[in-house]
């Protein structure tokens, strides 16, 4: 039997009953689809129904307001994909006539929806015969096919590309495109797949030739790098100072208590110098991101209202109350310190 026959057989046996499943409108494939790029199917499934309650149409993502969103995505991270989300639903409304682009290459034109996402919404909301090639893709098909060539190369994605195009079900090429996934997330996992129940096993190249722990090939490695952040928690016992971020780094346009990095020597000489306030509480936190280990310092100081006032002015920082600091989008870590620490 044909690859594109074992593994729809499989799908249709029994594939996870999952929320965006038998669906096919694209407003929620696309949903669906940018919630699980970077997010494990446990953690998406309730930001999905989430979301898809509060803007349950393009056109109500569209009118939201931007700090709405970004409060609904936290806690999800990678929040350049909520900011995407709702600029191309604007993007959709505004310059595409409310009408949700039908076909792969018109897709592209979304900000956030790259060749794997449009795949995914143009052969699941229109059946449209395009692969959809992902990560889970890339290890199903190099170690199935037994492909050497390096993923982490720019021109791989296009020998992938073309391969999927060979072998796609051009009769349901959305339930093609999430077998792939599905056997990717689930069976053929990076460690320690589990061979003995796949459904591709008695054909499977990489596992005749024992070399699944060789496939598929990725030299380049990603680099982690680490960040020293030092967030000022100032308080006159009832307000607190944050800020928006509004530069193109991490945490975009969501809100934080000012901070420094690196040198915490800076910002308490210049600002906090002349004021006389200590910060005595120090909290440490590790975070980690893909690329990125933040190591985080709470500092906390306390001052009088007057004193919160004029901070504020020299760091352009507004002061909320601690009732309203719940209601801000913030990062996951200063999150988590509101809830034990405020
Ligand atoms: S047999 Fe093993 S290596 Fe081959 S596709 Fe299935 S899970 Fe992956």
């Amino acid at each position: 039997m044909s690859f594109n026959s074992l593994i729809l057989i499989w799908f249709d046996a029994g594939n996870r009953n999952l929320p965006w499943r038998g669906q096919t409108d694209p407003y929620k494939t696309w949903i669906s689809e940018i919630i699980l790029q970077q997010t494990r199917v446990a953690q998406g499934r309730d930001y999905y129904i989430r979301f898809c309650n509060a803007f349950p149409t393009v056109k109500a993502l569209a009118e939201a307001d931007e700090q709405q969103v970004l409060k609904l995505w936290q806690g999800l991270g990678y929040y350049s994909r909520a900011r995407n989300l709702h600029h191309s639903a604007r993007f959709i409304m505004n310059e595409m006539k409310g009408v949700f682009p039908n076909n792969f290459k018109d897709l592209l034109q979304l900000k956030g929806v790259g060749p794997y996402t449009a795949a995914a919404i143009a052969s699941i909301a229109f059946n449209e015969v395009v692969p959809a090639i992902d990560g889970n893709a890339f290890r199903v098909l190099a170690r199935y096919f037994d492909i050497e060539h390096d993923i982490s190369a720019s021109n791989t994605f296009r020998y992938f590309f073309e391969l999927g195009h060979q072998i796609i079900d051009s009769k349901r090429p959305g339930d093609f495109n999430q077998a792939v996934m599905e056997l990717g997330a689930t069976v053929c996992l990076p460690v320690n797949p589990k061979c003995e129940i796949c459904p591709l096993n008695e054909s499977c190249a990489a596992l005749s030739l024992n070399k699944i722990h060789c496939l598929p090939v990725k030299t380049k490695k990603t680099k982690v790098k680490t960040r020293r952040l030092n967030f000022f928690v100032i308080t006159d016992g009832l307000n607190y100072l944050m800020v928006k971020r509004t530069a193109d780094d991490i945490w975009k346009n969501l809100y934080s208590f000012p901070l420094t990095e690196d040198k915490i020597k800076s910002i308490e000489t210049t600002v906090f110098g002349e004021s006389g306030i200590e910060f005595s509480e120090v909290h440490h936190v590790t975070h980690l991101l893909t690329h990125r280990k933040l190591e985080i310092k709470f500092l906390r100081g306390v001052c009088t209202s007057s004193q919160l006032k004029q901070i504020s002015e020299k760091l352009k920082a507004v002061i909320y109350s601690r009732e309203d600091l719940f209601v801000l989008p913030v990062p996951k870590p200063i999150e988590k310190y509101l809830k034990d620490k405020i």
